[in-house]
């Protein structure tokens, strides 16, 4: 796919590329995209270059990510690549860096650990380890790798 015209398809939002494949909807529901109302167009195990195995890439018209909710993306996409589109051109790039820790995103898989029994919104710290982040729980000290983790709906 042409790059340029991948990422100057929508006029105005935020386009996120550059996904490993089969990542972009835990992305969609990590940051409650069918929540917020906005158009959201997806593709998925699209050829890229840079990733071998193949991309997803979200566009979401007229929004813009806050860092915060960037950072988030970096659990399942340390090399995502999030570009602010403005009347179709590029005008911000954001850089992500890990967040120390994520609330009540992800249920802990578990199933002795606390907060599945007990009304406790999940604390998971995140430690990058090798080539992949592993996310710590707060309450029953498991780690787990992200693939494991599952996101709240
Ligand atoms: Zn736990």
């Amino acid at each position: 796919m042409n790059k340029t015209l991948s990422v100057s398809a929508i006029q105005n939002g935020t386009v996120i590329d550059h996904i490993p494949s089969g990542q972009a909807l835990r992305i969609i529901n990590l940051l409650r995209l069918l929540d917020k109302k906005c158009r959201v167009t997806v593709g998925i195990n699209l050829s890229s270059q840079r990733l071998k195995e193949g991309k997803d890439l979200i566009k979401i018209e007229n929004y813009t990510l806050s860092s915060a909710e960037a950072n988030k993306i970096t659990v399942f996409a340390p090399e995502a690549t999030i570009n602010v589109i403005k009347n179709f051109e590029v005008t911000e790039k954001i850089i992500t860096q890990l967040p120390e820790s994520i609330e009540g995103a992800f249920s802990c898989p578990n199933i002795a650990c606390i907060t599945r029994m007990e009304p406790v919104e999940s604390f998971f710290k995140l430690e990058e380890q090798g080539n992949g982040v592993k996310l710590v729980c707060h309450y029953c000290e498991k780690i787990f790798d992200r693939n494991q983790v599952q996101v709240k709906i």
